[in-house]
């Protein structure tokens, strides 16, 4: 696939996100109007749901767009997604003779706010990245019994909290908790001291189901992908987690990035999942590639300072597909809704420089992290800011996600003084 030109000088960049080809879907708001639908296209955002009511894009009977959620378009369901984006690519073409209508819709990226891109229905958080498993169970068990019995067989997750999603850009304030140091006999209130991040992917599911999915199914399903931080308390964690999982651990803030990148504009870079080291159950297996070729990076940035990156892999890392935990999350029968968020589960490729959480960086804090500033990390420090970024590259043109970034704000002075 090569680069689709547009009219719009910004997005024929090679190094820009937001060529005609990517077309993700934000909401925006400048100061005096409402949030509402855009589309990023080079250094701007186009009003779509501004067009839509101008009569400009007529993609269903009912306008979907004038709201400050894309819940609308994404349960009108694929049909409407692809008359949404061949309409778009109509207008921003090379030589669209309708340049003059679409221009005046326009807005500097620079001067708009965004918010979070859709109603989070409900939000799963996987387990699903070999490396990234294997490293936490060998901390905890040793490398000979890394791995649960189960992990090879299924796509493992927990229920988290839809209402803890939050916007690239928010403060994420440090928690307090319940820590059980092995040193005391009782657990202390206080504020966490090992606060991390996890660098994942999020599925937004676009349709819904009722009763089991097949993965081509799920995969039908899937609308687009954000970048994904699962901000995480180690140490309340550890003394919460047995035997049910994580609870409060995880229930502060997960950050997602601004705008979603539909499934159309990542079909060129769709990839396989690795080798089977196992195989599957029959209704887990993939019948077509369902990952894809996705760089990820992040970057620690502390108080003041300038960012050193911490960790550079890929999404192909992953042992399952969002397809396969989509469909799995289906097998009870649980429905899933128009808007629900799977995280993918912690990417960390084979070696030190590529692990996605300061847990795996500083092995449990034992090999502390220097920053370029001279600074060291085992976890994370209040003032710190974390940068996600995500590209897929193609013949002279580049897919972004925009930033997810989230900077940590110092813990209360005690939350329950009254
Ligand atoms: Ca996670």
């Amino acid at each position: 696939m090569t680069l689709i030109r547009s009219w719009l000088a910004a997005a024929n960049d090679p190094a820009c996100p937001f060529p005609l080809n990517n077309l993700p879907c934000g909401v925006f708001s400048t100061p005096g109007t409402a949030p509402r639908c855009g589309v990023a296209i080079g250094d701007s955002v186009l009003d779509v749901a501004g067009m839509e009511k101008a009569g400009l894009l007529r993609i269903a009977d009912a306008p979907l767009l004038n709201t400050g959620a894309w819940n609308p378009l994404m349960a009108a369901g694929p049909a409407v997604w692809e008359r949404l984006r061949s309409a778009l690519m109509g207008h921003l073409r090379e030589g669209a003779d309708t340049r003059d209508q679409v221009e005046a819709w326009l807005q500097p990226l620079a001067g708009v706010t965004l918010h979070l891109p859709f109603a989070v229905t409900e939000y799963t958080d996987f387990y699903a990245g070999r490396n990234h498993a294997f490293n936490v169970g060998t901390m905890f068990r040793g490398a000979e019994n890394a791995l649960p019995p189960n992990w090879l067989h299924i796509p493992i997750g927990y229920n988290g909290r839809a209402s803890s999603v939050v916007v690239s850009g928010t403060g994420v304030r440090r928690p307090w908790g319940q820590l059980k140091s092995p040193d005391h006999e009782l657990p202390a209130f206080l504020p966490s001291r090992r606060f991390d991040l996890e660098l994942e992917i999020g599925a937004v599911v676009g349709q819904p189901s009722a009763g089991p999915v097949t993965v081509a199914e799920a995969d039908a399903m899937i609308f687009g992908y954000v970048l994904l931080n699962d901000w995480s308390a180690r140490d309340i964690q550890a003394w919460e987690y047995q035997p049910l999982g994580p609870f409060q651990a995880k229930a502060t803030a997960t950050t997602i990035s601004p705008w979603i990148v539909t499934k159309a504009a990542l079909a060129p870079f769709r990839a396989t999942t690795p080798a089977r080291e196992k195989p599957l159950l029959p209704y887990l297996e993939e019948p077509r590639p369902m990952l894809y070729d996705i760089d990820l990076r992040v970057d620690l940035a502390p108080a003041g300072g300038n960012p050193t990156v911490i960790a550079r892999t890929n999404y192909t890392e992953m042992y399952y597909s969002a397809a396969q935990q989509l469909a799995h999350h289906t097998t009870s029968g649980c429905p899933m809704r128009v808007g629900d968020l799977l995280g993918s589960g912690t990417i960390s490729g084979p070696t030190k420089d590529s692990r996605g959480s300061m847990l795996e960086l500083s092995w449990g804090g034992k090999e502390p992290l220097s920053l370029n500033g001279g600074e060291t990390r085992s976890f994370l420090e209040d003032g710190d800011t974390l940068t996600l970024h995500g590209a897929c590259h193609g013949a002279g043109y580049t897919i972004g996600f925009g930033e997810c970034s989230g900077t940590i704000l110092p813990a209360l002075t005690d939350p329950y003084a009254r």
